[in-house]
């Protein structure tokens, strides 16, 4: 399966999953509805819940178990949106376009719904629709066409737009190679650490308890799960154990997760935009994705960081507690090439800030959402696989909703899809 990551994806996840389809923008009801079974121990209100990790996945489950009656504690090692998590930085993509028969399409249109609530409640911006543009470079256009239906099904909208279209909307783009487009004018980007302290806030102020300790990886494949022991000496005991460590994961629970997270190193560069220009800031030009024979997609905006610029294709393996984090000189050089080549007007811009982050890669990029195999009480959540941030608060309704009805997930999103 060819990997599309922050932007979406382009592989051909109906012929891995042809019976997997989500008819209805509710993930909570969705998971309800279709068919899964009711595992023994439906979860009392005000049942004592650890989540561990306060990422997009961990933070918004922690805030959904409250919401719906569970008393959480919340862990960290480092802090939410840290510069180590996958879910740091400044800002990450929400869209729709995700390629046929798959289920993110649904649940980017009902996180976007959650992510309207939210900033709402708190009186916050973090999410910031300014247009997705998705360009259509390569002859094969399967993956755009079989995205068409996927949005008018969940009531995202979007354009189709011509060649000519393009270029009238957005001269300051060179259309060389380009076909046509998608255009959402409902996505945009989202804020990434800034939304994650938000999430810890509300979370604070709806009663749950955070703590930013991280649990030590004592012999998790196995227990025994009376209780979690701290990098203060602490114990912690709750009734149910929610793991939502990203990049971590496999060395958390070598056994059961293992190579199954694998995290590649992806370097992001942030360009300064000429003085006086406004071609390249986010009131005139949208996200942008380039589906050519690679990925590559940008944020303008980033609260003045500059233009940010991509390369989605996945870099070696990276270890997010040791890995140095500086950008390197053939990574820049690439993104030089191609800046100059989409966005001539750009092609001297300094680069005024770089990052590296690292994607946590599940072997299909498609969430892990399960029980663990032998032990109830324990949850594993991740594998965002770059694509999983925008997701957050609908995959948090979610795992809310399974966890305290006692309903298992979607097959897609279980260990078992990996074999043994
Ligand atoms: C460069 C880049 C661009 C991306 N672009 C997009 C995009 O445009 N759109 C999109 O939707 N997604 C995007 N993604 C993907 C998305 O950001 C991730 O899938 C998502 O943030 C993963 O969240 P998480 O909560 O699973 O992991 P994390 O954010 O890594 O959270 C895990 C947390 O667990 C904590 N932790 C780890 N071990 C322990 C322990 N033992 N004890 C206590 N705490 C622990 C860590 O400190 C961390 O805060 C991108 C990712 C990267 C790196």
């Amino acid at each position: 399966m060819k990997a599309c990551a922050a932007i979406g994806w382009s592989g051909t996840l109906g012929n891995c999953f042809p019976f997997f389809k989500f008819p209805s923008a509710n993930m909570l009801k969705q998971a309800q509805a279709s068919g899964t079974t009711t595992a023994p121990g439906t979860m009392a209100a005000k049942s004592q819940v650890a989540v561990i990790g306060a990422g997009a996945f961990g933070g918004w489950t922690a805030l959904y178990l409250l919401r719906r009656g569970a008393r959480v504690t919340l862990l960290d090692a480092w802090g939410p949106g840290n510069s180590r998590a996958s879910s740091g930085g400044e800002t990450r993509v929400i869209r729709g376009t995700y390629g046929p028969n798959q289920p993110y399409t649904q649940m980017a249109a009902r996180a976007t719904q959650l992510w309207k609530e939210n900033q709402q409640r708190w009186n916050l911006k973090l999410m910031h629709q300014t247009g997705v543009l998705w360009m259509v470079a390569s002859a094969d256009d399967h993956f755009e066409r079989g995205s068409l239906a996927m949005l008018r099904e969940a009531g995202i909208a979007y354009q189709e737009l011509s060649r000519q279209d393009l270029a009238t909307r957005w001269p300051q783009i060179n259309l060389e190679g380009l076909h046509w487009g998608i255009y959402e004018p409902e996505g945009g980007y989202l804020m990434a650490r800034n939304a994650c302290q938000a999430v810890l806030d509300g979370f604070l102020r709806e009663g749950g308890e955070y703590r930013q300790l991280a649990v030590m990886p004592n012999n998790l494949d196995h227990g025994p799960w009376d209780s979690l022991t701290l990098s203060d000496g602490s114990k912690l005991r709750a009734d149910l154990y929610i793991f939502a460590c990203g990049p971590w994961l496999g060395k958390l629970f070598p056994e059961t997760i293992g190579n199954r997270i694998r995290p590649t190193r992806q370097e992001v560069f942030f360009f300064g935009t000429p003085v006086g220009d406004d071609r390249f800031s986010d009131a005139k030009l949208p996200v942008w994705a380039d589906h050519r024979d690679k990925f590559m997609y940008g944020i303008p905006g980033n609260q003045g960081r500059g233009f940010k610029i991509a390369d989605d294709t996945r870099g070696p393996e990276f270890d997010p507690t040791s890995g140095e984090r500086s950008v390197s000189a053939q990574g820049l050089r690439s993104v030089r090439d191609y800046i100059a080549f989409r966005f001539p007007a750009l092609k001297d811009a300094p680069l005024v800030e770089s990052r590296v982050c690292q994607y946590e890669n599940s072997p299909d990029n498609n969430f892990i959402i399960d029980r663990h195999p032998t032990q109830q009480n324990v949850w594993l959540l991740g594998g965002g696989s770059g694509h999983g941030f925008k997701h957050g608060p609908a995959l948090g309704e979610m795992v809310a909703g399974l966890v305290m009805e006692g309903k298992d997930p979607e097959p897609l999103f279980r260990l078992g899809r990996f074999g043994n």
